[in-house]
């Protein structure tokens, strides 16, 4: 791996961050808070949120088995996806490589950034090759996405070349591991102690059920969290979000069973579809969710839509010709799909 200094742009490099009025105290107990230009009425809301969340990963790292100084929280994943291209990407200049097909975010983030996005296309079974993955990088490429489980194709990606393509990349690996809940795969969270050019990304939007406080998190050596931070906006995880994901998390055990019945569903959802007339394939998943090749994808897609059921049509998506993807919900929503789809 290059130095941290040689990938961070320079201008993030010496970047002094914003300093908030709580940052400039610390250590000794205080009760009159008269240094934030806060309104004394309507709390606790009338407060600003720690800006660092500190309660919040204290229990994060005991559930995820990181230091809590190996964690950041944002605004989704949308802002961990984001905050890499702003602190190691020159725009006009520097690009990315990715998998492809895979998550929307990184090629949008790569737009909206300016930055050239290097799409490497998967095999016939939605796998890769690191040395396809680094044969398009160059000396401008600093970042590469990969996620696995991956989005659209719900397939895990072969670990040893994933492990290929950290261990002989110079630049900063990003693995999203957003569905790693519903996987068995052992995770890359679990080894960024050995790879310090490594980023994990997680959710609370998935497996923990809670898409809409939008919290995302990023796992990685001590040096790039402190870049994350200094990068981030000062009070990016509000009050509520914080309050509510701390109350998820004192129950984990609520969320093995919602896992268990969702894994119980997809696999007698798949059997169903493959008993479809009108699904030519069922991809293998290791997500809250599937592909499946359909012998009309628009057709169906319209028809489920006017019986009020959406699912995601993919078959505009490379690799993904006539595919949709069906997202995993109550049982009684999956027999609805599968009532209208027999009727199609
Ligand atoms: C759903 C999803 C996310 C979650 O994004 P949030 O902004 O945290 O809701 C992240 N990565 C992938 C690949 C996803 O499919």
């Amino acid at each position: 791996m290059k130095s941290l200094e040689q990938l961070v742009r320079p201008n993030i490099w010496k970047l002094a961050p914003y300093s908030s009025a709580r940052d400039e105290y610390s250590g000794k107990e205080a009760h009159v808070f008269l240094d934030a230009n806060e309104n004394p009425y309507g709390a606790p809301y009338n407060r600003y949120p720690d800006p660092l969340q500190r309660e919040l990963k204290k229990q994060i790292s005991k559930v995820k088995g990181i230091p809590e100084d190996m964690i950041f929280l944002g605004n989704g994943s949308d802002e961990a996806i984001d905050l890499p291209y702003r602190i190691f990407c020159q725009p006009g200049r520097d690009n990315v490589v990715a998998i492809e097909p895979t998550y929307g975010m990184y090629r949008v983030c790569a737009d909206i950034n300016d930055v050239e996005y290097r799409p490497v296309l998967l095999d016939e079974h939605y796998d890769f090759k690191a040395a396809d993955l680094l044969a398009a990088c160059d000396s401008h490429t600093k970042l590469i996405w990969i996620c696995s489980p991956n989005n659209p194709t719900g397939n895990s990606l072969n670990r040893d070349e994933m492990l290929k393509v950290i261990q002989d990349f110079e630049g900063i690996v990003i693995i999203d591991e957003a569905y790693s809940d519903f996987s068995k795969q052992q995770t890359f969270r679990s080894e960024l102690a050995a790879h310090p050019n490594l980023i994990v990304l997680n959710t609370m939007s998935k497996a923990w059920a809670l898409a809409g406080i939008r919290l995302g998190m990023a796992f990685a050596s001590k040096d790039i969290i402190s870049i994350y931070n200094k990068v981030k906006y000062p009070y990016n995880v509000n009050i509520l979000t914080q309050q509510q994901a701390l109350e998820t998390l004192k129950d984990p055990f609520e969320i093995d069973r919602w896992v268990k019945t969702l894994l119980g569903e997809r696999a007698r959802l798949m059997q169903a579809f493959q008993e479809l007339p009108i699904c030519e394939k069922v991809y293998p998943t290791d997500a809250n969710f599937f592909l499946a090749k359909m012998t009309d994808a628009q057709g169906i897609y319209n028809y489920l839509v006017d019986k009020g059921i959406i699912v995601r049509n993919r078959s505009r998506i490379q690799l993904c010709n006539n595919c949709l993807r069906i997202t995993i919900g109550l049982k009684s929503e999956n027999n609805e799909l599968l009532a209208a789809l027999r009727q199609f």
